[in-house]
């Protein structure tokens, strides 16, 4: 096996982060393949929390080298900003550790203004997007005037930054938004080029030959699979593929490193979501503020890169079972296990209504799920704080229980447990 791909099975916040740090340390690689600072990956390392949003979270393990590619945008201001804060945390970050794909596509605060004045646009009906410029720069790929990372590379960057700002203006100008200062952008773009130069690479070509060496690669799949721009609960979702095989565009490597491939999808114990759009198991009130938490705790459920309260409900079983499928998961890696405790009961949703009938399975994927109301199977509870368990024997039985109606209703087991912040606070799974 050389390639391992971690996954969210939700609306991202699985808490990939800390998973990706949990199997970096005898990676050889640890690869982003979509997305950009959208993303908040968190790692707690003993007294110190590391908030990651573009650099993959492995690069804290001494060994990895890490990898931005093609398939992410790339925001240069907080590229710079993010190694700064792990260069002063005395991690390792240079350009033979990180690696940044030549086909990548830019950020420019152009992007940013247009995602913001869209949102503002779209009124009550926004997506609720992080207004970090995600939409707007895989427009432009989409529609090929995107600004690629390769562009830094030649003589007629700054003109091609230009062009971009001037056109990026006009919509701004249609949407009764201000208007983007063309000299400060191609100030501090002048500055950026000349920090990336040496991190740009072709790093399709560098795992293609990792691959061949038979080197352990780790992709790091940002936001969720319900955020996937084509499975996801669209049009509620960000511009990219999130799931599974966005790795093989995202990266440039070839369809054969599938081969044994491990698919690993992480999934919190129950669900959350930041933003808009359907959500069938969303509970409110006090059972939303004990699963949410009051944001006193830094892993309570307020957005890394926002800090927006997310919304909370119960685990939908019938949208992980879809992301089994979508993605072809080899294993479920269960996070926040120890929010669960002091519950007594639990819903596990196994199956939604529609007037009379009941579906086992999404009906026409996830993008219309307002009119179905959940099944709910319940499930004892346990009183005892888990945080301090990491043998599966050692776990509650009603916890117990609990993993094992998740692992059977989605026919892939449960390999890895969180039961904590902390890197060590795992229960492993054989
Ligand atoms: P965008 O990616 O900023 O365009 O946002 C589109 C949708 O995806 C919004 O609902 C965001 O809240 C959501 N989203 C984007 N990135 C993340 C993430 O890393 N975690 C959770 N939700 C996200």
């Amino acid at each position: 096996m050389t390639l391992q791909i971690i996954v969210g099975t939700q609306w991202g916040d699985e808490g990939k982060g800390r998973i990706v740090d949990w199997f970096a340390a005898n990676s050889d690689f640890v690869a982003r393949y979509n997305g950009g600072d959208n993303a908040g990956h968190s790692v707690t390392v003993g007294p110190k929390l590391f908030k990651l949003h573009l650099i993959p979270s492995g690069i804290i393990h001494p060994k990895p080298v890490a990898v931005l590619g093609n398939g992410m945008v790339i925001n240069p201001q907080s590229l710079l900003a993010e190694i700064d804060m792990l260069q002063k945390s005395g991690v390792d970050v240079n350009p033979r550790r990180l690696r940044i794909s030549y086909g990548a596509h830019l950020i420019t605060p152009a992007h940013q203004a247009i995602d913001k004045a869209l949102e503002a646009a779209r009124g009550k009906g926004n997506i609720g997007t992080t207004g970090r410029g995600i939409g707007p720069a895989y427009t432009d790929k989409a529609t090929r005037r995107g600004l690629r990372v390769q562009n830094m590379l030649s003589a007629d960057f700054m003109e091609k930054l230009n062009t971009h700002i001037d056109e990026a203006n006009q919509q701004l100008h249609m949407l009764g938004a201000a208007y983007i200062n063309p000299s400060e952008v191609m100030d501090d773009f002048k500055r950026y080029r000349e920090f990336m130069l040496p991190y740009i690479a072709d790093t399709s070509l560098e795992l293609h030959e990792a691959i061949i060496a038979g080197q352990y690669i780790l992709a790091e799949g940002a936001q969720g699979t319900l955020l996937d721009i084509d499975h996801g609960t669209y049009p509620f979702v960000t511009s990219s593929a999130t799931v599974a095989t966005g790795v093989f565009t995202g990266l440039g490597i070839g369809m054969t490193a599938a081969n044994n491939a491990r698919v690993t999808g992480v999934c919190k114990a129950f669900q959350t979501r930041v933003g808009s759009g359907p959500f069938p198991t969303e509970v409110f009130d006090d059972l939303a503020l004990r699963l949410r938490g009051t944001g006193s705790n830094p892993w309570d459920e307020y957005g890394t890169t926002t800090g927006r309260a997310r919304r909370v409900g119960w685990l939908d079983g019938v949208l992980l079972r879809y992301a089994v499928r979508i993605n072809g998961l080899t294993e479920l890696v269960i996070t926040k296990l120890d929010i669960l405790s002091g519950f007594e009961t639990l819903k596990l949703c196994i199956g939604y209504r529609q007037n009379q009938e009941i579906f086992n399975d999404v009906p026409f994927g996830p993008s219309n799920l307002e009119s179905y109301e959940p099944v709910y199977e319940e499930l004892p509870g346990w009183a005892e704080d888990v945080s301090a368990i990491r043998h599966w024997a050692d776990l509650p039985t009603a916890a117990k229980t609990y993993l094992e109606a998740i692992s059977r209703l989605t026919g892939v087991p449960v390999r890895l447990v969180s039961v904590g912040a902390e890197r060590e606070q795992v229960v492993s799974i054989q």
